[in-house]
């Protein structure tokens, strides 16, 4: 974090919530400001709503005092594009002992990354040299890459219950500039709903009813109509709940739901 967003992290937490208030504490230019603004509503770490500036629910960030070490897991797990390297793939600038060997001119993307763990966002277990794991930000997702020698290290703790809290957080958000919490694990990929695992998501989206304070029924979406009727009828579950207390979930992972939904509700819930 460089000094003028730290600058504005400090004058929103103690209170400025509007462009002038975080000038008038900070001493810093617009520009600046805006800039500084932009790199925390990526790091999520700030949003900007219709009520100001806010901190957010993310963990904040420790002072970057963390050091990569003898970890190179971004240069190895993760693709970059800009060097035509592929995931899982050491990448070919990189020599033990050594290092990055273009590091003078390395990619701007190399050059921005820096991961959750060097962030300080996260506890030593997971430093992405020993768990197997990097996460990084970006604007509306928390990312999660996992090795491919240790496929299934994301379901296990710390890390599971770690990931379903800031899932959670992601999803209280929605609306409010939420994110999703994405881990792509070799050729899978998963979405995270609170402790409910979403295999192979589509890009439709998801639609989703709370089960529990932390589960989830989900149904993916094939097209954005279809993503519409699926939350249309969410809708209407959750009326028929606070009319008569209780409403049956219709099972099927894939229905495509039509209106009117209520009477097929209804009779599914032995209300009718
Ligand atoms: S994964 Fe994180 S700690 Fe490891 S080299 Fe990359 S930025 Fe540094
Ligand atoms: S260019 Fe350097 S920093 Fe970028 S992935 Fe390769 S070794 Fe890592």
């Amino acid at each position: 974090m460089d000094q003028a967003m730290l600058s504005v992290v400090r004058a929103v937490e103690a209170g400025a919530t509007t462009m002038k208030g975080v000038i008038d504490a900070t001493g810093l230019s617009r520009l600046k400001i805006e800039r500084a603004l932009n790199a925390l509503e990526k790091q999520m770490l700030l949003v900007r709503d219709s009520r100001g500036f806010r901190a957010t629910g993310l963990p904040k960030s420790a002072p970057l005092t963390r050091q990569c070490g003898s970890c190179n897991a971004c240069c190895d797990i993760l693709e970059v594009a800009a060097v035509d390297k592929a995931a899982h793939q050491l990448c070919k600038h990189w020599r033990t002992g050594t290092g990055c060997t273009i590091y003078d001119r390395r990619p701007q993307m190399c050059r921005a990354f820096a991961c959750a763990w060097l962030q300080g966002h996260l506890d030593d277990e997971w430093f992405p040299a020993k768990s197997g794991i990097v996460v990084h930000f970006s604007q509306d997702a928390v990312n999660v890459t996992v090795d491919d020698h240790c496929p299934d290290r994301w379901r296990e703790e710390p890390y599971f219950s770690k990931l379903a809290e800031w899932s959670l957080n992601g999803i209280r958000r929605i609306g409010n500039r939420g994110y999703a919490t994405l881990v792509v694990s070799g050729a899978n990929r998963f979405l995270l709903l609170g402790r409910t695992v979403v295999p192979e998501p589509t890009l439709s989206g998801t639609a989703f009813l709370p089960l529990t304070a932390d589960t989830f029924r989900f149904w993916r979406a094939t097209s954005a109509e279809h993503l519409q009727r699926l939350h249309e009828r969410i809708v209407e579950i959750e009326r028929i709940r606070q009319e008569f207390g209780s409403c049956a979930i219709p099972e099927n992972d894939d229905d495509d739901p039509r209106a009117p939904y209520r009477p097929a509700l209804l009779r599914l819930s032995g209300h009718a």
